[in-house]
């Protein structure tokens, strides 16, 4: 039986170079994080060789007795963790979280709503090309110009005029909190049914540091891996009276056996997510993303044409305007890169430049919270940060901050 060094090692090595980047580097890609141990550990484990299609005590294959257990598990801590009357585990992704969510309250052809990708919506909201923009008739609804925010009347004007069958409120790149009751209100008013896609922000609702969406939700869709920082995968949560509905367009609608090394992973990440110490981490997670807004509001930033969209933060990630700045988004995500922190562009709405270039930066924060980065480590992050965007900057100064940063906070000492 050979370990991974002796049967691959040019994998094993790109393994640990890639090890490497993680601890040396600053990550603030707004839906990464560093997962626990214990979830590498679970994800890891001879689980991955286990076939179980079907849910626990309803299985198609033998041998699960084991995995029952597990699978069970993970689905009362994530339906305690937010108050969800059920819960499917077993979707692989975010994308098969929401695909699944949506074939079990629509029909091809139906519409639904959402927000425009191009306004910080997700793929799978109605994106033309994706899954959701080619079976259902897409309407996007767009942020306000001037505020940045989602405007409900606008919902409310377009919600009436094209009666969508499902209401997808959620968002990757939007910088501020959406109004559930009101979205449910509106819902109402045309029959719809609403789903709220957390990924982003689930972390922060575990935590009690975000409105929830589930009192207000026919269906919520999250990934585990953003906020919630645990294995990559989805989880659709849902009404009882929907949870047949959803079990069956998961499995055998969307996929085969589930994945249950990955549903272990997601078992120990609730587990996790409903301790103080999670609580707490989530709290330096919004710290630091406020630490960096007001950073990059100050004049200097505003000198070099950099700006905060929507003026501020009330999540975990910062949207960096740069429409006005010399830099572009490819400009800027490169020489944060230069200096070791890894962030990643992104279009900013009514972005003037192509979206394989963009005018704007989405900097998150969960992960270096993760690390144990204190206000006073993102205080100087931010710092790092704005003196990068500037029009002359030293790099190697920068660059020499970010490590002693991250030598500061070692991650995953023991791998
Ligand atoms: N939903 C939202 C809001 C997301 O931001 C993402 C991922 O970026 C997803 C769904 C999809 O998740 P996955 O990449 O696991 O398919």
């Amino acid at each position: 039986e050979l370990d991974l060094d002796e049967l691959d090692p040019e994998v094993a090595t790109e393994i640990r170079a890639e090890l490497h980047r993680q601890q040396s580097t600053l990550e603030m890609i707004a839906s990464e994080n560093f997962a626990p141990v214990g979830v590498l550990q679970a994800q890891g484990s001879v689980l991955t060789n286990k076939y179980a299609e079907g849910y626990p005590g309803r299985r198609y294959y033998g041998g699960c007795e084991h995995v029952d257990v597990i699978e069970a598990l993970a689905i009362e801590r994530v339906k305690a963790l937010f108050g969800a009357e059920h819960a499917n585990v077993q979707p692989h992704s975010g994308a098969q979280a929401n695909a699944a969510a949506m074939a079990a309250v629509l029909q091809p052809g139906d519409t639904i709503m959402g927000l425009d990708l191009a306004h910080g919506g997700h793929l799978t909201h109605g994106m033309r090309i994706n899954f959701s923009g080619r079976l259902y008739h897409v309407v996007a609804y767009q942020v306000d110009r001037e505020s940045g925010r989602v405007d409900m009347a606008e919902v409310e004007r377009l919600a009436l005029e094209t009666r969508p069958k499902l209401i997808i409120a959620g968002w990757s790149a939007y910088p501020r909190q959406l109004d559930f009751a009101e979205f449910r209100r509106i819902a109402d008013l045309v029959g719809a049914k609403l789903m709220v896609d957390m990924a982003h922000f689930a972390g922060l609702v575990a935590a009690g540091l975000h409105p929830s969406p589930v009192p207000y939700a026919d269906l919520v869709t999250t990934t585990t891996h953003k906020t919630l920082g645990g294995p990559r995968g989805g989880v659709v949560l849902c009404t009882k009276e929907l949870a047949k509905k959803v079990d069956s367009t998961v499995f055998p609608g969307q996929q085969g056996g589930p994945l249950q090394h990955v549903i272990a992973a997601k078992a120990v990440a609730f587990k996790v997510a409903a301790t103080e110490e999670f609580r707490e981490r989530q709290q330096r997670v919004l710290e630091g993303a406020r630490i960096l807004a007001e950073r990059l509001s100050r004049p200097d930033c505003a000198a070099a044409g950099v700006k905060v969209l929507s003026g501020g933060t009330d999540v975990h990630l910062v949207l960096v305007d740069l429409v006005e700045s010399e830099l572009d988004g490819q400009q800027a995500e490169d020489r944060l890169h230069r200096i070791g922190i890894t962030v990643n562009r992104n279009a900013v709405p009514f972005d003037p430049r192509p979206p394989m270039v963009t005018s704007g930066l989405r900097i998150g924060t969960p992960a270096l919270a993760t690390r144990g980065f204190t206000a006073e480590d993102f205080t100087e992050v931010a710092d790092v940060i704005a003196a990068a965007l500037q029009p002359s900057y030293d790099e190697t100064d920068l660059a020499a901050r970010v490590s002693l940063l991250a030598k500061k906070h070692p991650l995953y000492s023991h791998l």
